[in-house]
């Protein structure tokens, strides 16, 4: 029987430079009927692409998608892999509550501890100069 459970998953896609041309995405939309919102593009210097999107549908339908992208070569990776705190090194400021675009950072009213919910997280990057400890990385 077919599973109908929706998902949404934001995951970091790394293409190949011999798949960097190709219409994957089109065909994920096409032949795995899944939804993608790219929150971000780019090419590395060793000419690898790299997406960051969010691909939403069945549970099914991703299962075989993401088989798919593993399949014809593409390494994919949660986000929450990719945009790390250090906890030893976070002070606890608050300095990147305001400035992150979809709110991932939120102050605890009770601890006063900045609490970071990486599934909001989209990877802009801001919160990385911005932290005076340095306490945020992006591995991309
Ligand atoms: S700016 Fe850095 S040190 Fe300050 S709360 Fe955010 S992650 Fe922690
Ligand atoms: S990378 Fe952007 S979205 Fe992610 S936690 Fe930092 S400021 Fe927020």
């Amino acid at each position: 029987m077919r599973e109908d459970i929706a998902i949404s998953r934001r995951v970091v896609l790394h293409f190949p430079p011999s798949l960097a041309d190709k219409p994957i995405m089109c065909r994920l939309a096409k032949d795995f009927d899944l939804e993608f919102n790219i929150l971000k593009a780019s090419i590395t210097p060793k000419e690898e692409g790299l997406l960051v999107v969010e691909l939403s549908g069945a549970a099914e339908d991703y299962e075989n998608g993401t088989r798919y992208l593993s399949g014809v070569g593409i390494v994919i990776q949660p986000l929450s892999q990719d945009v790390i705190r250090n906890e030893t090194r976070c002070t606890h400021c608050g300095a990147c509550v305001v400035l992150c675009p979809p709110g991932a950072f939120v102050i605890d009213p009770v601890t006063r501890r900045v609490e970071f919910d990486d599934s909001k997280c989209i990877a802009c990057g801001v919160c990385v100069p911005a932290c005076p400890p340095r306490a945020m990385e992006i591995c991309f």
